[in-house]
């Protein structure tokens, strides 16, 4: 089993290195930012609740995440290993994991702790786009990775949408709930020796070689 936790403030990259990981691993990408916004498109009251709350940029009760995440992990998919992106965000929802996954026999193995400046995050998140269809990422604040047709994917040539909460002003509400919940989420691994730092500043595939390496390190026998 590979079971991996990503824990890292807002657009450090947790959902391009969870795609990169899915594919050379096979395992699923949970990505509690996208369940929500999949409850948001149902067009429920409590998807509108929802909604407002992530615009806000605070973090949408532990209730409904912890449940969105519990009946995630608990789909057969999960059998040899999961990628959590964006859980959990603050300690109790730490606790709550460690609960659920003890129920499940599906203990954490790493959790990599994403490091990234805060002005380059913001300039990251200020400029992302995302295809409608195949989910693949774009910034249309840097020339290499920008598409070649304005706002269309390079991909499958479906329109790209930019996230509501991908602005300034709900990036930095983003970023304080990030250093004041979040953070603290990271000596909770620490002391478990579960917590690996990646730099995640320079480019993908650097950041991708870190993490590989970490995981697939040959057994000492
Ligand atoms: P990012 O990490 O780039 O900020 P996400 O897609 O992971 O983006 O999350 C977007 C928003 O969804 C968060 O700002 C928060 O409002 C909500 N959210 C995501 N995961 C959680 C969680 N585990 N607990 C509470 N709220 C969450």
């Amino acid at each position: 089993m590979i079971n991996i936790i990503f824990l890292a403030p807002p657009a450090a990259g947790k959902g391009t290195q969870s795609d990169f990981l899915k594919q050379r691993y096979n395992i699923p990408h949970i990505s509690t930012g996208e369940l929500l916004r999949e409850e948001t498109k149902k067009g429920s009251e409590i998807g509108q609740k929802i909604n407002e709350i992530m615009i806000s940029g605070k973090l949408v009760s532990d209730d409904i995440v912890i449940n969105l995440v519990k009946n995630r992990l608990s789909m057969p998919d999960t059998k040899e290993g999961y990628i959590l992106d964006g859980f959990p965000r603050n300690i109790n929802q730490a606790i709550a994991l460690d609960k659920m996954l003890e129920e499940l026999g599906k203990p954490i193995n790493y959790v990599f702790y994403l490091t990234i400046d805060k002005d380059l995050a913001l300039k990251r998140t200020c400029g992302r786009a995302t295809c409608t269809n195949c989910g693949q990422i774009y910034n249309l604040k840097f020339p290499e990775t920008m598409p070649s047709k304005p706002m269309t994917c390079d991909e499958c040539g479906s329109p790209l949408f930019v996230r509501q909460d991908d602005n300034e002003e709900t990036f930095l509400k983003r970023f304080d709930t990030y250093i004041s919940e979040t953070e603290p989420v990271s000596t909770y691994y620490k002391n478990k020796k579960l917590l690996f730092y990646v730099n995640s500043g320079i480019n993908k595939d650097i950041t991708f070689n870190q993490i590989i390496s970490a995981i697939d390190v040959p057994e000492i026998k």
